[in-house]
């Protein structure tokens, strides 16, 4: 079997695997309580927020620990909104955001929040002057993400914190680092970012776990209310054996990131150099998306029925992202970027990991050309 879908999940490092089983088995205080279990736990919690927020390259006050990038991203679309409301109520993304940044922009539109969703090129690109153009009065927040989840295509985060920086300075800046971290380089402080979240299990931590970057002075209104824990911000007992695991993939995904980024561009390329020698399948990702991503589409073909084929030869791959993967609508990211609806709805993704080999991936392109063959015979 051969896993091709790790911006779905990855498999996570033996080292987090053991954390995990260390920490819940021995260390199981409630890092709240004032006992000796509980001050381990509470020593240990601390630990990795120190070493995350090392790998970030931010304060350990800075970070809150979450259940995963979706909370992360909500708390800090809704947490900005209710907060800043006395700034006024409307707010900057793009049309090509992950589900739990888009759906949280249409909650609050119909809380009576105006939102602005930013078109983006072919490439699925908007940049810093759209950003400024869209720019009002009482806008409160922008949020933007790294690098697309289904088409690995780098948005301009950087240049666009910078530019609201200068020229807007009031405005919130979120960034959806997600799919970006440990493959594609991002300085959060010298780009101008207030808000940043991050997934675990997408560079090989566990499921569950995240952590959302708040910029110093930045306040939030939470989303959950009780006993206060993470600065007031995420109430709720934290999970310190995740928590622990998190912090040492966050290290080794920062300290791989060039060695990583060097190995995927080279297996990428020659996956696209595959692919184009296919003639009936178009790639959807722009020539400089980020390195770990490659999508394609077979127009008029169901990209179920290709995956399927893929996968009784061994090859593991994704019909666009995992979350949108179980909806039959064509991808809205696709569609924004202007393709068709046959394009839109045929969309495969592959996307690499660590354990690939240039042999994996030739073995990968001989299957996904027997794939189309037996695909034609059928049609
Ligand atoms: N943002 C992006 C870009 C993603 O790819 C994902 C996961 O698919 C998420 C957010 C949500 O992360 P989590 O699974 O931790 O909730």
């Amino acid at each position: 079997m051969l896993y091709f879908d790790h911006a779905a999940t990855t498999p996570p490092y033996e080292e987090v695997t053991q954390t995990v089983a260390e920490v819940m088995g021995r260390h199981y205080g409630n890092p709240s309580s004032l006992h000796q279990l509980g001050e381990t736990s509470g020593k240990l919690l601390s630990k990795a927020r120190e070493v995350c927020a090392a790998a970030l390259q931010v304060k350990p006050r800075e970070i809150i620990f979450t259940a995963g990038a979706t909370e992360s991203n909500n708390t800090a679309i809704k947490g900005a909104a209710v907060q800043y409301i006395s700034r006024g109520k409307h707010l900057i993304t793009t049309q090509t955001e992950h589900p739990s940044v888009f759906e949280s922009c249409k909650q609050l539109e119909e809380l009576g929040w105006e939102v602005t969703y930013l078109p983006v090129d072919e490439d699925g690109k908007v940049s810093a002057q759209q950003v400024l153009a869209a720019v009002r009065q009482e806008t409160v927040l922008v949020s933007i993400m790294h690098v697309n989840n289904e088409t690995g295509t780098i948005q301009p985060v950087s240049e666009i914190g910078q530019a609201l920086k200068e020229q807007a300075p009031r405005v919130l800046f979120h960034v959806d680092g997600v799919q970006g971290f440990g493959k594609v380089p991002l300085s959060i402080k010298e780009s101008g970012i207030d808000l940043y979240s991050l997934s675990a299990h997408k560079i090989r931590g566990p499921k569950g776990v995240g952590l959302l970057f708040v910029r110093e002075g930045l306040k939030l209104a939470p989303l959950l209310a009780g006993g206060g824990q993470e600065g007031g911000l995420r109430s709720g007992t934290e999970n310190v054996p995740y928590i622990v695991a998190f912090a040492k993939a966050l290290r080794m995904a920062r300290e791989g990131l060039d060695a990583r980024r060097t190995k995927f561009s080279g297996l990428r390329e020659r996956l696209i150099r595959g692919i184009i020698a296919i003639p009936e399948l178009s790639i959807n990702s722009p020539v400089d998306g980020a390195p770990h991503i490659v999508q394609f589409s077979y127009p008029g073909m169901k990209a179920e029925a290709f995956l399927h084929i893929l996968e009784e030869k061994g090859f593991f791959v994704s019909t666009r992202s995992a979350c949108s993967s179980k909806r039959s609508e064509p991808s809205r990211v696709l569609l924004a970027m202007g393709k068709s609806r046959d394009e839109a709805s045929s969309g495969i993704r592959i996307s690499l990991g660590e354990e690939h080999t240039d042999k994996d991936i030739d073995a990968l392109l001989n299957a996904l050309d027997d794939a189309v063959r037996r695909l034609q015979r059928l049609r």
